[in-house]
């Protein structure tokens, strides 16, 4: 039932994975409207970017594309909104931007970190 359920549209499948995903993002990074200045943005790198997710989202502000901004950890180009590039760059690029392969390699360590300690 949950399978016809989305089948009807390819839409809701993927909005409802991209849902699940925040949910589990925001346990560890904190989804805001406005970026403080000593924040960190986490973004997607160029490589993992598939421009057919711009579907998922109607709102012309949530579309994404490749932009000149570089993942401060390892210098790969990044993928950012056009509601986030905007507030980042008219804040003039001063928080830290982590890309989405070091964002997973930096919550694997925290993870293994905290598994250790208990
Ligand atoms: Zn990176």
């Amino acid at each position: 039932m949950i399978n016809e359920f989305f089948q009807k549209t390819k839409l809701n499948y993927k909005r409802f994975r991209l849902r699940l995903f925040l949910r589990w993002l925001s346990k560890y990074v904190t989804i805001v409207d406005v970026v403080p200045a000593n924040s960190t943005i986490a973004v997607v790198a160029v490589e993992d970017f598939d421009p057919k997710s711009n579907e998922v989202w109607h709102s012309l502000q949530n579309h994404s594309y490749a932009r000149d901004v570089y993942c401060d950890e390892c210098s790969r180009q990044t993928v950012m909104s056009n509601g986030m590039y905007k507030k980042f760059t008219h804040q003039g690029r001063i928080q830290k931007v982590i890309c989405s392969k070091c964002l997973f390699n930096l919550l694997k360590q925290k993870t293994s970190k905290s598994l250790r300690a208990d």
